[in-house]
């Protein structure tokens, strides 16, 4: 066990202290990292965690291989049935590894009865069960159960077994999942999932959820520093609702890609941001990775403000963003890339835009427009003009011009 704490602590080390020793802030509690990551956490490995399940695979072993020579010194020190002898054996660590392994194996396994040898041979009759006797002892709902199992015969004895043995899952697997399946799913963070996102914008995002990001509100509440405004000037307290939601940068940035088409609702606080993103990633993730994504570039830009260095420009972020979410693979050296995108919004507000890049995915050049329109055969048109409009001399200059687009119409024409 010590072994398995020191483990932990290795871990733990590995994520909370810095590179010159010193230790780091510890945002997020131990506990809440190593849970599951549908139940909001990140599904780190605690050793000291799994302890119980390993214990289980000595017990099982004891179960269901006797003839071992280990086991059957065992056996013959400390009886067979040691699941029901509650015999206290003092200090002896084998004893008490096995007996704690046998608590966590009950979990997961069940008896095979026999029909020879049975320990329950009064309620059998003939190889089966005599519901007569057990309707005489016990209430119906558990005569059903009973009568339920079947009843194995060409085994001697009644056996052990585990229930879910053909799940392919190791013994430890099945432990941890037993164990965790009165913990109820948190359905309410489903949306961070499903927005693909990636996997940075995915981390500050879960770090937004659990309040864990260190925005001066979060620093002055650690005596880090004393005051709690926004860097920006804001004057707001930046907090995980200033940068999610309020912050004047923030504002800006979805003002411009609003200019360019892509409609973002106003959103009051950080908790009305989460029921929006968990509604749009249902019916439009593409809208709610847009603004996961607009949020950690504002997150980027404020942290070079903080350390002195000059903020990004609003356009260039957005037109970054515009590129963001997609899947975006470099052209061949010389080569450039342009990325267009079309959306039509309900409203019939269309928003076309597009992004050119080098080889080293450096950003050269953008454009974005919008248009209402009810005809999406007009809007892949409007496109195509726009690709036309775009294509400036320079850009002749670049050995070859590839065009990516998810519209195949508008692509045919091209
Ligand atoms: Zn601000």
């Amino acid at each position: 066990m010590g072994v398995l704490r020191d483990l932990d602590k290795l871990c733990k080390n590995f994520l909370w202290t810095k590179q010159d020793k010193s230790s780091g802030i510890h945002y997020v509690e131990w506990k809440i990292l190593c849970k599951q990551i549908k139940f909001r956490g990140q599904g780190v490995m605690s050793t000291a965690d799994k302890v119980g399940s390993w214990r289980a695979k000595f017990a099982w072993s004891l179960i269901s291989n006797p003839a071992s020579l280990l086991n059957q010194i065992l056996i013959a020190k400390y009886g067979r049935k040691f699941s029901f002898s509650g015999i206290k054996l003092g200090n002896s660590p084998s004893w008490k590894i096995i007996n704690n392994g046998d608590k966590f194996l009950q979990q997961i396994v069940r008896w095979k009865v026999s029909d020879d040898q049975c320990c329950l041979k009064f309620f059998l009759h003939i190889g089966s069960w005599n519901i007569q006797i057990l309707n005489q002892t016990f209430g119906k709902e558990l005569v059903d159960l009973i009568s339920s199992i079947p009843i194995k015969d060409g085994i001697q004895g009644d056996e052990m077994e585990i229930i879910y043995s053909n799940s392919g899952k190791s013994l430890a697997a099945l432990i941890s999942d037993q164990r965790s399946i009165h913990e109820e799913e948190d359905v309410s963070w489903k949306w961070l999932k499903k927005l693909k996102l990636r996997p940075r914008v995915k981390i500050l995002w879960w770090r937004l959820i659990h309040k864990a990001i260190p925005s001066n509100e979060f620093l002055m509440y650690r005596r880090i520093i004393n005051h709690k405004g926004c860097p920006r000037g804001c004057c707001d307290m930046e907090d995980a609702n200033h940068l999610a939601v309020h912050c004047f940068f923030l504002k800006d940035v979805i003002s411009v890609i609003k200019k360019w088409g892509y409609d973002i609702p106003v959103l009051t606080d950080l908790e009305n941001c989460f029921n929006w993103l968990s509604i749009y990633s249902n019916y439009n993730p593409f809208f709610g990775n847009l603004y996961c994504s607009t949020v950690f570039f504002s997150w980027k830009s404020r942290n070079k403000l903080v350390h002195g260095v000059k903020e990004d420009n609003l356009y260039v972020i957005a037109a970054n963003l515009l590129l963001f979410p997609i899947n975006w693979n470099p052209p061949p050296t010389e080569w450039i890339k342009l990325n267009v995108d079309a959306s039509l919004a309900e409203n019939y507000i269309a928003g076309i835009g597009g992004v050119i890049r080098d080889s080293k995915g450096r950003f050269l050049f953008a454009f974005g427009f919008k248009r209402t329109h009810w005809d999406i055969s007009a809007l892949e048109m409007e496109a195509l003009f726009a690709l036309n409009k775009v294509l400036q001399e320079w850009m002749y200059d670049a050995k070859r011009i590839i065009i990516e687009g998810d519209n195949f119409n508008v692509m045919k024409h091209i």
